[in-house]
């Protein structure tokens, strides 16, 4: 094993790279030695230097069927299902055109994206899969329902395939982040809100994108030849007080 390229010879797909945590672990990744595509939105393409790049909106379930063939012939031996919308409601005021939405993009993609990588990765003997959680994938607050039901259910998605993939060398887990500094978390939280949450974080400050990728990494990597359906929490310790 290389320690300083482990991912050499490797390609990896991290849906969701052009920005926040998903920039940050397709850099890391590619710093590790793979080749990386990442996903985006946008059509002009604003990855990170030196990846490839898809435009897809994973809204639309005609794109993410195409895109999820792509990917089977792509037959990438990492996979990090990153892109995450969402959008806090009062239960009473929940939309169900929001509902759904965050429903395709936070859980249907991932479980499609997985079907389309996971048989070649079995018949290779070697694959990860690390799919991006949250802290609201283990608890939830008012305003929360439709994004922690699509992040609770990625957990359960998360565990059930790793039991199937296990056996043949493949390991698949979450990594669910706390409060992250990321354009997402300045949007949906005011700086009211901001404040009062990190009074409830031990370490008493946001984590950076470059955190939660050095987990990633670790999970993605030679070294982890054990960690198998874990939802683990990179939050500071907040979902431990
Ligand atoms: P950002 O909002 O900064 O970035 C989101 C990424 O997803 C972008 O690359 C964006 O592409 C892509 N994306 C957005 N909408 C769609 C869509 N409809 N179809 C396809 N791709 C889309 O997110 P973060 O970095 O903050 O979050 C990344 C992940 O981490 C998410 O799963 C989120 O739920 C999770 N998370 C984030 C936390 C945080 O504190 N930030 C905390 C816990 C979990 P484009 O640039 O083209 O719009």
């Amino acid at each position: 094993m290389n320690a300083v390229t482990p991912l050499a010879g490797r390609t990896a797909v991290v849906t969701g790279g052009t920005r926040g945590i998903g920039r940050a672990i397709a850099e890391r990744l590619r710093d590790d030695g793979a080749e990386v595509w990442v996903t985006g939105t946008n059509r002009d393409g604003t990855e990170p230097d030196g990846a490839r790049y898809f435009a897809i909106d994973f809204t639309i379930n005609e794109a993410v069927e195409r895109f999820a063939s792509e990917l089977s012939n792509l037959a990438p031996d990492v996979l990090v299902n990153n892109a995450g919308i969402n959008r806090n409601a009062p239960f009473a005021d929940i939309d169900f055109a929001d509902f759904d939405a965050i429903h395709r993009v936070n859980l249907r993609t991932p479980l499609a994206l997985m079907q389309a990588v996971l048989p070649t990765m079995r018949k290779n003997g070697w694959g990860r899969v690390i799919n991006i959680g949250s802290i609201w994938s283990k608890l939830a607050r008012p305003g929360r329902a439709s994004y922690a039901a699509s992040k609770f259910g990625l957990n359960g998605v998360t565990t059930a395939a790793a039991s199937e993939a296990a056996a043949d060398g493949v390991m698949i887990n979450m990594v669910s982040p706390g409060i992250i500094d990321t354009e997402l978390t300045r949007r949906t939280l005011n700086a009211e809100r901001l404040k009062a949450i990190l009074a409830d974080v031990p370490t008493g400050r946001l984590g950076q994108p470059e955190e939660v990728a050095a987990l990633v990494a670790w999970l993605a990597g030679p070294e982890n030849t054990f960690v198998s359906g874990q939802n683990i929490a990179i939050d500071g310790g907040f979902t431990r007080v």
